[in-house]
């Protein structure tokens, strides 16, 4: 016997939960990329997605997932054989760096392990060190997903600006926009990175890079751009695609058009509530489970936390059984321990994630707790038993 029938939840961190009116949106005929709705619908469409960036500046759509935006970020800013500062707290900060070093762009790496945020002082001693200002930018990812940790931005700002270093500020907000606050104006970011399947409740496929008329400088200043990454007609809506992109992500566009419209129909703030709460119920569920046993949460500091996924260690081999038990008894796909290995555990198998980004809610949230907790009793994890009525709690306000 099985309990896993009925509405599966897939509770990783991304792709996450498409609404179903996306779905819906996306299920119709090719429409003509020429001329009509699609062409029409391009500039209110870009509007919509900068205000979800809080940015006045540009976006160009690449038909590409997050990886993509990686490199259009760099391909766009940052020549071969010139340098980048980059601050890693977690496995996705330094695969971002594998594609700096793969485009031939130096990189010096701060690492600051994967529990945590940046040390600003070894942050300002490698700038102040940079007299001759050869860090053309400076790279950070808001939310790791791996660690679960993030990271705030406008003291990375406020340094460079003490300096009167000219670097680029760059943000991963792949896991976190749509879920953790996010101000690219407000927070002094150059440029900012997303991609579809997160935050933004649409299936992967399409990236979007964020920057401003600094960074467009930037691009000016450089010899050649590969003609894909060139963002210079891709944030230009009018021509988008018609002429020098190829063809439009057609049907993605139209998914992304509906979920903007729920994103804004209920309103950053109230969805960035909506994540802190949701967060904080799981978290106050895993402390609960952990007063007794092996459960922690990664990151240990609330104040350092993601609201939008989660990283747990459970001790090899815990982490696979539970989510194995989870999917086939529960509905319920836990998201795989990533980039957290250890000569002990090679493959992260005593981790676990939760992603918790987009298209969640109450029930989806205690439903999930429930399941973990029913796991963590058939597995035979000590665990204090109760977790999922201290989330009801948070939920609940009282
Ligand atoms: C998911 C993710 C990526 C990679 O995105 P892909 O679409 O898988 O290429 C990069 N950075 C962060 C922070 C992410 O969460």
């Amino acid at each position: 016997m099985s309990l896993a029938s009925g509405r599966t939840y897939l509770a990783i961190p991304g792709p996450s939960v498409v609404p179903d009116a996306v779905l819906r949106a996306m299920h119709r005929a090719s429409p003509n990329i020429y001329e009509g709705e699609l062409i029409d619908m391009m500039p209110a469409l870009t509007a919509d997605l900068k205000k979800v960036a809080r940015t006045d500046g540009h976006v160009a759509i690449y038909i590409s997932n997050g990886h993509g935006t990686w490199e259009a970020a760099l391909a766009n800013t940052v020549a071969p054989g010139e340098k980048v500062l980059l601050l890693s707290t977690g496995f996705f900060a330094k695969a971002w760096g594998w594609v700096v070093e793969a485009r031939g762009i130096e990189v010096d790496v701060l690492d600051f392990g994967n529990g945590g945020t940046f040390d600003l002082a070894l942050v300002e001693d490698a700038l102040r060190a940079d007299a001759t200002h050869e860090y053309k930018a400076v790279l950070a990812v808001h939310v790791d997903t791996s660690s679960s940790n993030r990271n705030a931005f406008a003291p990375l700002r406020q340094i460079l600006d003490d300096l009167d270093h000219p670097a680029l500020l760059m943000a991963d907000c792949i896991a976190s926009m749509g879920c953790d606050r996010f101000e690219m104006d407000a927070w002094g970011v150059d440029v900012a990175i997303t991609g579809s399947q997160k935050g933004l409740m649409c299936p992967p496929g399409c990236g979007f890079v964020f920057f401003n008329d600094k960074a467009a400088e930037a691009r000016s200043r450089l010899d050649r751009v590969s003609v894909y990454w060139d963002w210079t007609q891709r944030a230009n809506p009018e021509a988008f695609y018609q002429y020098f992109s190829g063809t439009a992500p057609t049907h993605h566009l139209y998914g992304l058009r509906v979920a903007l419209d729920m994103i804004h129909e209920e309103g950053l703030e109230a969805i960035w509530a909506r994540h802190d709460t949701l967060a904080r119920a799981i978290w106050t569920a895993c402390e609960h489970w952990g007063q007794d046993g092996p459960l922690k949460l990664n990151i240990q500091d609330p104040n350092l936390r993601s609201r939008a996924v989660t990283s747990l260690s459970i001790g090899k081999p815990d982490g696979r059984r539970l989510r194995q038990w989870c999917a086939d008894q529960g509905g319920v796909t836990l998201g795989i321990g990533l980039g957290m290995s250890t000569e002990e555990d090679p493959m992260s198998e005593g981790f676990f994630r939760f992603g918790h980004m987009g298209h969640v809610n109450a029930h989806m949230i205690l439903g999930l707790l429930g399941v973990v907790e029913a796991g963590l009793a058939a597995i035979g994890v000590p665990h204090r038993p109760g977790g999922v009525a201290e989330a009801a709690k948070v939920v609940s306000g009282v």
